[in-house]
């Protein structure tokens, strides 16, 4: 992982959306999964900062948290790993300590070193509370903490990075929104012309609280009409869309973020939604180590799986 302070940059591809019988518009991915194997998409843009700060304050441990299939556990014990920092993940939910080898984020995270601490649903929601947050670092030794999903304002400037001199053209750009510290990014980078369509992988849009810490600007929306009922939950017309756009573009999407956003901005299209001769550029935030974990549910109700 480097992390040197020169912009690195991901490729960007054109999907052809003839295929999909879609005449009128023209669509670009910005192919962030490529950035690095296993930091992928937005978390490496979301750690690079943190990471230099946490090296600057001689920090040698990194602690955050996250849930059993969190992408961004993975991403920090990975980064952690490349970069000498030991890393603790605070896991949510106790069931899972007896789970770690049926668990592929938790399996990769553990070989890469990270330590965990499991604790219940209950204790987790105190993960942003200083006083819980002073108790753990008591137990664990002196660490940089890094908030859950991983946003704050080093975060949101890595994210700004995404955007460079070749997404200007772009009307559109379009993201999948967790806790919305990557589109606030995108929102701060992006030109005046420019609108910024935010896909919520949860219920609600609570996030736009968390964006306007970071940016003053309002040329964006967010909408929650295509996670499918909520995070993480997935249904077959799901899974069939993301494996149909995979064997005609060769781009994978993951289930909770991506695939949810791209189905999203194939339903905008069919429907109409966008200016006529609109250049929309979708960034695909990476996300896929968590297809293997999702796979194995699947596979377990009998569903249709990720190909
Ligand atoms: C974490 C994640 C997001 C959400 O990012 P936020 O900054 O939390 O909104 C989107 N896509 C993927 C693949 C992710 O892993």
């Amino acid at each position: 992982m480097s992390l040197k302070t020169t912009h690195i940059t991901s490729p960007i591809q054109e999907v052809d959306l003839s295929l999909f019988g879609i005449h009128g518009y023209s669509l670009f991915v910005k192919r962030e999964d490529l950035l690095h194997p296993f930091v992928s998409g937005n978390k490496f843009r979301k750690l690079k900062y943190n990471l230099l700060r946490a090296k600057e304050e001689n920090y040698e441990t990194l602690l955050t948290f996250g849930g059993a299939y969190s992408n961004h556990i993975a991403a920090v014990a990975a980064a952690g790993k490349e970069m000498g920092f030991k890393t603790i993940g605070v896991i949510r939910g106790e069931e899972l300590e007896s789970k770690i080898s049926e668990n592929p984020t938790l399996s990769f995270a553990k070989e890469c070193g990270m330590k965990f601490l499991f604790i219940s649903r209950e204790a987790y929601r105190n993960k942003d509370n200083q006083s819980f947050l002073d108790s753990l670092i008591k137990n664990t030794g002196k660490s940089y903490i890094i908030p859950e999903g991983g946003s704050n304002h080093l975060a949101v400037k890595g994210c700004e990075e995404i955007l460079d001199d070749h997404t200007k053209r772009f009307d559109t750009i379009c993201v999948a929104v967790g806790t919305g510290g990557t589109i606030a990014g995108l929102i701060n980078a992006s030109e005046e012309h420019q609108d910024v369509l935010g896909f919520s992988a949860l219920k609600g849009n609570f996030q736009t609280s968390e964006i306007k810490k970071y940016t003053a600007k309002t040329n964006y929306s967010i909408t929650d009409a295509y996670c499918f009922g909520g995070y993480a939950k997935i249904d077959p017309k799901l899974i069939r869309f993301i494996n149909e756009f995979k064997e005609k573009t060769a781009i994978p999407l993951d289930p909770v973020y991506t695939g949810k956003m791209m189905y999203g901005i194939f339903e905008l299209l069919k429907n109409e939604y966008f200016k006529e001769n609109s250049c929309i550029f979708a960034v695909h935030t990476g996300g896929l180590q968590g297809i293997a974990g999702i796979n194995k549910k699947l596979k377990k109700k009998n569903l249709p799986i990720i190909e």
